[in-house]
């Protein structure tokens, strides 16, 4: 067998995706190896999301040069491949920065990866794939070979929303939906490997449309109905939702489909309209407001998530404030914060009125305690209560395992590894810092 390593970075869909680029070079006779000495072939799987991101691969890239060389040494070859958003982005540019790499290969092209690899052994040379063909991608994935108790599960791909900060609408495309039948087949082969959850994953997940049919229009909505059928599977979740493509079929399954979580990550970025605008996030703080006092109408017991940035370009004391005050509006289960940085390329990175570093940090700071102190208020409200635990792995302190609320809250409960795959109910007895304690009821 060949040895393959995979260095993933970023988020869920990569991670997602260098499963499924793994289950694509098992066929090759690749199996995984747990790190790049000695490997046959090493795929970086980039995120442009975070800053420098770019640097920090070319930083890796040198010290796998290295490794390269001394596979040469002992007569071997060792493949080096730059595939995810920094590989889409930089193109031909990462081949000129670093001749040491074989392939680059953007996200709608993973299922080329075989084809690329035959390519760059017969000629000895650099070989580029970063087009947008997202649905012959979708068709070609190999199927999951392995799964956990909870399944990632790709859905949709791409943006068209163009939020100035982000730079997923150059590098994953414009919105594509993948067909319902697929996913479904795919459901159920991960059902069928054991996994009791899905969750449905797409940078705009709820922008979800059935590309091949008019009259029979599918939904992501009518997708979790369908998913709730299929004999297994007990939870479905979705992510990354965006507040304007919110259907009202989709709020309703929150109430309806009892296999539908109630819990929502639902980004709003910003409470002040000013820097919303800004960010052609398209909505205002009060549609936001609106569209939660829809969603808690229809299923009041949700817990909700989001994904905030302080200090984007122009933002004032009364902006940060206005971001403030959303949040106690709101009062989330747990959310994500962030301090603005530029993304080359992006919209934003080149407007005026950059914040300073120290008033982005303060900024941070005061809103990371405010979201703390609301997580912390949400998981003491289950103190007490009985909830459904659906068990995932056993925990690191002996004679535990780990499952997870309805909200997604990790609890560790003293019980036998064999309850893992299934759903108990469990008495809430504690936290600890960052998860739930309780006992089987
Ligand atoms: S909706 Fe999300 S993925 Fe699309 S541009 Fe905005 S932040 Fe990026």
């Amino acid at each position: 067998m060949k040895k393959l390593f995979v260095k993933t970075y970023g988020c869920q869909m990569n991670a997602y995706d260098s499963a499924k680029m793994a289950d694509l070079l098992a066929p090759l006779g690749y199996e995984a190896a747990d790190a790049p000495e000695g490997a046959d072939m090493v795929i970086l799987n980039t995120c442009h999301i975070r800053e420098k991101a770019a640097e920090k691969v070319y930083s890796e890239l040198g010290r796998l040069k290295t490794l390269k060389a001394k596979k040469a040494r002992d007569g071997g070859r060792m493949v080096l491949a730059v595939a995810g958003c920094v590989a889409q982005a930089e193109g031909a540019e990462i081949v000129a920065r670093a001749p040491v790499v074989d392939l680059v290969v953007g996200p709608q092209s993973y299922h080329r990866l075989p084809e690329m690899i035959a390519r760059a052994a017969r000629e000895q040379g650099h070989v580029l794939e970063t087009d947008f063909p997202a649905l012959e991608k979708f068709d070609s994935l190999a199927e999951p070979s392995a799964t956990g108790i909870s399944a990632f599960l790709t859905v949709q791909e791409g943006c068209d929303k163009f939020c100035t900060f982000c730079v997923v609408p150059y590098t994953r495309g414009a919105e594509q939906s993948r067909p319902p039948q697929a996913i479904l087949r795919e459901a159920e082969k991960l059902a069928e490997k054991g996994a009791r959850e899905i969750v449905l994953l797409g940078q705009n997940v709820n922008a979800y449309d059935d590309p091949s049919s008019d009259d029979t229009r599918w939904s992501l909505a009518k997708l979790c109905e369908a998913i709730a059928k299929i004999e297994g599977i007990a939870r479905i979740r979705y992510t990354t939702s965006h507040p304007r493509d919110m259907a009202g079929d989709l709020i309703a399954a929150h109430r309806d489909n009892p296999k539908l979580m109630p819990y929502l990550h639902l980004p709003v970025q910003s409470g002040s309209d000013a820097v919303l605008d800004a960010m052609n996030r398209q909505h205002s703080a009060d549609d936001y407001r609106r569209l939660v006092d829809r969603i808690r109408t229809a299923q009041p017991d949700i817990a909700l998530t989001s994904d905030f940035i302080v200090g984007f370009p122009g933002e004032s004391d009364a902006d940060f404030d206005a971001t403030l005050k959303l949040v106690r509006d709101i009062g989330y289960a747990t959310a994500f914060s962030f301090k603005y940085s530029k993304r080359p390329g992006t919209p934003a990175s080149t407007m005026r009125k950059q914040i300073p570093e120290d008033v982005k940090a303060a900024r941070l700071a005061a809103l990371q305690k405010e979201l703390l102190d609301q997580q912390h208020k949400f998981d003491d409200s289950q103190i007490g209560r009985t909830l459904p635990v659906l068990f995932e792995k056993t925990a690191r302190d002996g004679g535990q395992i780990m499952g997870r609320t309805p909200y997604l809250q990790p609890v560790h409960v003293k019980a036998d590894a064999g309850l893992i795959g299934q759903v108990r109910d469990v008495a809430i007895t504690r936290r600890t810092a960052n998860s739930l304690h309780g006992a089987l009821a």
